[in-house]
Formats: structure tokens, sequence, C-alpha cells
């Protein structure tokens, strides 16, 4: 996130921080009912169940039944969406005046200049995109001083610092196949280093360091020791050509999860409160086992994140990259906690709301900025170490936390007039058990490891997600792994 703009906002920024039957009722199909797919028997090969209604899925199944196969989605959640959450509820006030309602992005919110598909699929579905606003300062807060960010940037010199960072990582980039990260140059040597060790032996100032590791904190939601720079290098070759203007982005007007929503809309079937929890390949057919049915299909898309398929057996075991990356692949910690407030008392200040900080809320930012209202709603996004301290309290004690330091924030900036937040909600996603973390992070050496098996189908058995597309940890990688899997399945 950082700096009110995409997640992905670090090289080439003005400055470096700145800048998932009769055949059925075969024996031992497990716990519940056994289910066709579809009412009128589906001609042979025709029948898919797609586990996961997040994006990736949602997608899948949609393109699938398109092309006319008989399409069962099941969702452990009694909601769909993902790791796309679109709170409305009123962030905990009793009463909310309709006409100021508001709502936030728990999870996927920004959508870039190069996220083709995902913007594609937004007008698809009738949703229009609205530009990330830019309305004030961005501030800096760092050991109890707040900047703007512009004086932040002059102050440290961050200019000689992106620079100075440019200057070692584009020759870099040349090395690298974003399509195909394990086939780069020097991959293995890339892989083995984590992000961490390659800023250390950066020759920046302090503060500037502190700034881009903040920057890529945000980015990745990890330590940077666990970060791989090859993992780094790939999503830095994907986006290094966008321009500042590119990089501000845009936001899905109502909400990312509405494309979810809408996809489900469409769907003759998708069941919620249905969670995987077996797989059975059997000769020509494969059975997907909930706790209350089983359902037997030609193919079964597998669009969940890896951490949950921790606790899913299956019959036949996966390959043994695939079981490697179910127990191990690096995933981000950290989430939001997002507070509302009776009115936008930043603006009055002409501050945008924006701010990277020390603070244990790590960054801020105003969420949805375009909507309407007198109120207004503060972001946190707070991700790696403060993503783990954030996680290890309470939820009310995490936004109360938080509530402290947007006014500690406030009064170091010299705003005297910072109203208690009216309401608040916080999700933290690696306690999410249906998510397991906020999105891929490859640890060192996985890229080389896990990278390609996470694309290969293994029997009747194909993944689908973020963690399976080039745009790594993005909306835009979902979209493009839902189409990819289904083409792939139509095509079959
Ligand atoms: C805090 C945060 C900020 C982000 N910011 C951005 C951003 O600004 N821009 C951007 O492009 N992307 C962003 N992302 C990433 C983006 O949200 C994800 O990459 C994308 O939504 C992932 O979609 P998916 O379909 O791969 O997975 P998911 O959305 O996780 O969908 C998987 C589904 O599988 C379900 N499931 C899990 N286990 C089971 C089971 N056993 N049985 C049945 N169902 C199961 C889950 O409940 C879920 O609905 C962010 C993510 C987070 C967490």
């Amino acid at each position: 996130m950082a700096q009110r703009t995409s997640r992905r906002a670090f090289l080439g920024a003005g400055s470096v921080g700145v800048a998932a039957a009769a055949l059925g009722l075969l024996a031992g199909c497990g716990t519940g009912t056994d289910r066709q797919v579809s009412g009128s028997p589906p001609a042979r090969g025709r029948r898919v169940v797609v586990v996961g209604a997040g994006l990736a899925g949602l997608v899948a199944a949609q393109r699938m039944a398109a092309g006319g196969m008989d399409v069962t989605v099941l969702e452990a959640r009694e909601r769909v969406g993902g790791r796309t959450w679109t709170l409305r509820d009123g962030f905990g006030e009793e009463e909310v005046d309709p006409a100021d309602a508001q709502h936030a992005d728990a999870g996927g919110e920004f959508v870039d200049a190069d996220h083709v598909r995902l913007q594609s699929l937004v007008g698809e579905m009738g949703l229009a995109l609205d530009p990330v606003g830019d309305r004030g300062e961005d501030l800096v807060v760092r050991r109890g001083v707040a900047l703007s960010s512009a004086r932040f940037a002059a102050e440290h010199d961050m200019d000689a610092a992106a620079m100075a960072v440019a200057h070692t990582v584009l020759p870099m980039l040349r090395d690298i196949d974003p399509a195909d990260a394990p086939a780069s140059e020097h991959a293995a040597r890339y892989d083995a280093t984590s992000v961490g060790e390659f800023l250390t032996g950066l020759d920046i100032s302090e503060p500037a360091r502190w700034m881009v590791a903040r920057t890529l904190i945000d980015e990745f939601t990890v330590p940077l020791e666990d970060l791989s720079l090859l993992a780094f290098l790939q999503v830095a070759a994907l986006n290094w050509e966008l321009d500042d203007d590119e990089r501000e982005g845009w936001r899905i007007r109502g909400g990312s999860q509405q494309i979810c929503e809408r996809l489900a809309r469409g769907l003759d079937r998708v069941e919620t409160g249905a969670a995987l929890r077996r797989v059975e390949q059997r000769g020509d057919v494969v059975v997907a086992h909930t706790e209350q049915a089983a359902y037997t299909a030609d193919h079964l898309v597998l669009a969940t994140p890896l951490p949950p398929l921790r606790t899913v057996s299956f019959d036949e075991p996966p390959p043994d990259r695939v079981r490697q990356a179910i127990a191990e692949l690096g995933y981000g910690v950290g989430g939001k906690t997002m507070l509302r407030y009776p009115h936008r008392f930043w603006r009055d200040a002409d501050w945008s709301g924006s701010a990277v900080t020390d603070l244990g809320i790590g960054s801020l930012y105003e969420a949805h900025d375009a909507q309407p209202g007198t109120g207004g709603i503060l972001s946190t996004y707070t991700a790696g170490e403060a993503g783990v301290a954030a996680a290890a309290i309470d939820a009310a004690d995490r936004m109360a936390a938080a509530g402290a330091d947007i006014a500690e924030l406030a009064a170091l900036a010299g705003i005297d007039r910072s109203p208690a937040p009216s309401g608040a909600r916080s999700v933290m996603w690696q306690t999410e058990a249906a998510s397991g973390g906020t999105y891929t992070a490859y640890r060192p050496g996985q890229v080389t490891a896990l990278w390609r098996a996470l694309r290969q189908p293994f029997g009747r058995v194909h993944l689908a997600g973020e963690h399976t597309d080039t745009y790594t940890g993005y909306m835009e990688g979902a979209v493009r792994s839902g189409e990819r899997v289904a083409e792939r399945i139509l095509g079959g």
C-alpha cells in the first residue's frame, strides 16, 4: 500500500518509498450424502467442482459455466469473496444514518494500471473504478517526529537513495523472466538471498534504508529476512516501467468484494459453509468431500490459498513439491484496522490521511476516499513484524491501540483536533483459517523450488489462485489464474 497508492509502489517512484453421481456412490466416499453436481446427467468430462469462492475460483467457475460445463462451487466461509472483503456494517456503531453509511476493504483494494484482466472484469460486472484521491500532504512519522513526505525526502536526500537503489536493482531486472522466475539468469543466487540481506548491502543512509524497508514490508507483508530477493525482483520486473501517474491507481467503487458477489449471483450452484475436507481421485473421476456431502466431478479446481489445504486429506498424495508448498510456502502476516471518524478531520489539516510510521499501526491511509458522507475511515496497513505484534493482542485492544497511535500521529503533526473514532473493525489475515495469511511471499529458496509445481495440474486436480500466477499477491493474479485454469479445462 503505502503512499496512498497501489500496494506496489516501489521502483520508479519519485523517490524510494515516497520512492480450489453415480460414481459418487462408490464405497468409502466419506462422511456425507453423495451428490451429483447437476440435475440432469452431464456429458462426460464436463463436471467441475471448484473449491474456493474468491476471485480465482469464481472467475474459473463463471468461464467454465459459460463454456457449457456443469459447475459447483464449494466455499468454506458463509460469504463469498475470500481475500476481497468489503466491510459495510457500520464499523461497530449501532445506528448509522444510511446517508452516511460507509465501507472499507479489509483485503484487496487497489487496482493498478497494468492489472488489465481485473479492469476488464470490473467492466464486465458493471462496476466502476474511482481514482485514488490526492488530497493534501502525506506524512512520515519516525522517532517521534512527523514530517511531510516531501520534507522527509528532502531532509534525507531520498532522491539520491532512490538513484542508488535503482542503480543496483535495474541492471538485475534484465536477468529476470517475470513469467517464469526460475528461468531467470542467476535465479539460484538471487533466490538464496533475502531482501533483508540485500538491503543491508546497499550504500544508502539509515533513514533512507528505513523508508525502503517500510515500503517493502507494506508491499510484501513479511519481515524482509523472510522474503526471497528473486521474488522481489520478479515483481519489480513486472511493473518498474509504470510512471508515477500509473502508480496512483484506482479502487472499485463500492468495494472489491462486489466482483465476487456478482460473479456468484450468475452461477447456479455456489455452496457456502462447505469446507473441503478430503480429495479422492478414483479412476477417471475426482470426489471432493465436505463434512456434509461428497461431490463427484471430472475436474477439481482448488482455488484456495495453500495454508487451508494443510487440513485437507488427499487419498492420493499430490506431487512432492506441491506437498512442500502446502506445508511451507511463505505467506504475509498482518492486515488492516479500520477506524471510522465522525468527520474527516485530516482534510481540515490538509493531510491526506496517509502516513508511513514507525508506530504500531505501520502505515495509514483514507479508505475509499471517493465515497460520500460526512464521516470517513482511516485504514491502517499493519504488516510484517508489526502484523505479528498486532495479531498477538485481541481485536478490541488492537483497535484501541490503533486509535491511540492515530491520535499521537495527529498530535506530532500539529493537528490539534483529532476526534475519537466512532467505530472500528480489524482483520489480521494470518488468523483467518480459510486464508492463512495475506498473500504469497516466497521465502528464500522457494521460488526456484516451488514456482513451477504450483502451475501444473496433478491428475484431475488444478490449482488456481494468486499463488499460481505471475501477478503473485494481486487480485489480477487471482483473475488470470482462474481464466487460465478454465481455458485449460475447457480445452481439455
Ligand atoms: C490485506 C490485504 C491487502 C491486499 N491488497 C491488495 C491490493 O491492494 N491490490 C491487489 O490487487 N491485491 C491485494 N491483495 C491481494 C488480493 O486480495 C488477493 O491476491 C486475491 O483476492 C486472492 O484471490 P484468490 O481467489 O486467489 O484467493 P481467496 O480470495 O483467498 O479465495 C480463496 C477462497 O477459498 C476459500 N477456502 C479456503 N479453504 C477452503 C476449504 N477448505 N474449502 C472451501 N473453501 C475454502 C476461502 O474462504 C476463500 O473464499 C490484498 C490482500 C490482503 C489480505
